[in-house]
């Protein structure tokens, strides 16, 4: 990655008394998002607390989630997940390549991501645009793990055709109710918050409003729903005259599409680059587990192929957010690339592991990641709208009659 600007890195770390650092990262003056990283790999490797997630292999969703929780906690206290977000809202400043160097650096040391910090890098960049006042409140609770969020836009009838969504925002006094139902919200019921899709106005995208309702208050019900690897990886979210107050509106009222379609580059862009390292990572594990089988070359090598492939636009597309361009529809190929290098890298382990995949207790992980990449072509935008997008937006196709 190229070196991002260190004038306002060192302007940042000065400035960061109301979060006091270790002296170790306060002391450091990172040139560059690889200097941060090469420094954050020094720190894992050798802080007795770090320890304990290297290698880490979650025998439940749960489990994880307790257990990744501490490792947020700590590299929040010690200041290196607050590299790449604004100091006035508790981070340390520079730009998304800081995250995207954590997150590359994770893998690199065999530590799961912890699943809240993929949501944060999904919503977070929205509130800092279009609600500042909420990330400047909130991103340093979410960022330790105190607190977790959910996403809830789609709803029974409204998934691909998002802006047919049904629930209600209705004025009330000096804040808004809300009625309706959402669904597939990702650890829905392991959040606090919610940032909610609802329609406000008349029919389509012209209606609709972003807004941050908290789930744990009368009229909201969460409940969870089991997936295919046994685990409660998503929520049902119903909502029955919900308070939100005036002042979490995320956007203008009637302005949420644009919110949503910001949020989108985040979604698709910077997940990708996520997602690539973990790929990555599975792979060379996958080669641990089994004896290299010359059968195996091609579909190995395919996977790889793919993971490059998706490791390289979508590091330009980093690059990019970090420049603060607006990426447009062209960030469907980065979710295209993704859902390609997902489900070939998951066919590809599977194979060459064997029988072992299927039968050996300890792999349990490695068959819950494998079960959750047969959803890559859905989540996120399913494959054939992505598609359609590329083709009538980005190559100007002509539309179907
Ligand atoms: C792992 C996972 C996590 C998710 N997390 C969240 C979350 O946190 N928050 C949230 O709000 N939602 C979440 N979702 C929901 C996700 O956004 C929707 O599943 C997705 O948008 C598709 O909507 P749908 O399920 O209603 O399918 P539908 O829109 O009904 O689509 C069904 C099928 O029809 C195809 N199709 C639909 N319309 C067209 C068209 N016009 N042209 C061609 N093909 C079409 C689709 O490609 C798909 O194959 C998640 C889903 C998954 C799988």
């Amino acid at each position: 990655m190229t070196d991002p600007p260190t004038d306002a890195l060192a302007d940042a770390l000065a400035d960061a008394s109301a979060h006091p650092l270790t002296e170790q990262l306060a002391a450091a003056t990172f040139e560059s998002a690889s200097e941060y990283a090469a420094a954050l790999e020094r720190f894992l490797r050798t802080d007795e607390r770090a320890g304990v997630y290297i290698g880490y292999r979650p025998p439940s969703l749960e489990d994880s989630s307790r257990h990744m929780a501490g490792l947020q906690a700590l590299l929040f206290d010690t200041g290196w997940s607050r590299l790449g977000w604004p100091v006035r809202a508790g981070g340390l400043g520079g730009d998304p390549r800081f995250r995207a160097a954590m997150f590359e650096t994770l893998w690199k040391l065999d530590i799961q991501i912890p699943e809240p910090f993929t949501t944060l890098e999904i919503l977070v960049p929205v509130l800092l645009v279009f609600a500042p006042h909420l990330a400047d409140e909130l991103l340093p609770s979410l960022l330790r793990g105190d607190e977790g969020w959910a996403q809830a836009f789609s709803e029974p009838d409204a998934g691909s055709d998002l802006a047919s969504l049904r629930t209600r925002l209705e004025p009330d006094g000096d804040g808004y109710r809300l009625t309706g139902q959402k669904v597939w919200s990702t650890y829905g019921h392991l959040a606090q918050r919610s940032v909610l899709l609802a329609r406000s106005g008349g029919p389509g995208h012209k209606g609709l409003t972003m807004v941050l309702v908290d789930l744990d208050q009368t009229g909201v019900e969460v409940r969870p729903i089991r997936a295919e690897d046994g685990e409660n990886h998503f929520s049902e979210i119903f909502l029955d005259d919900a308070w939100v107050p005036g002042d979490r509106i995320i956007g203008q009222l009637g302005g949420g599409w644009a919110v949503a379609m910001y949020m989108l580059q985040w979604e698709r862009g910077a997940w990708g680059w996520l997602q690539q390292g973990r790929f990555h990572s599975r792979l060379q594990h996958a080669l641990q587990l089994a004896p290299a089988e010359p059968s195996h070359a091609a579909s190995l090598g395919h996977a790889y192929t793919l993971v490059a492939a998706l490791r390289l636009h979508t590091r330009e597309t980093v690059e990019r957010l970090a420049r603060e361009e607006t990426l447009g529809p062209e960030v469907s190929i980065d979710k295209l690339l993704l859902i390609d290098a997902e489900l070939a890298t998951w066919n590809a382990i599977r194979d060459h592991v064997g029988p072992r995949f299927e039968l050996d207790e300890e792999l349990h992980w490695l068959r819950a990641e494998y079960l959750f990449s047969r959803a890559a072509p859905i989540y996120g935008g399913s494959q054939e709208i992505q598609r359609t997008l590329v083709a009538q937006r980005v190559l100007h196709m002509p539309r179907e009659s």
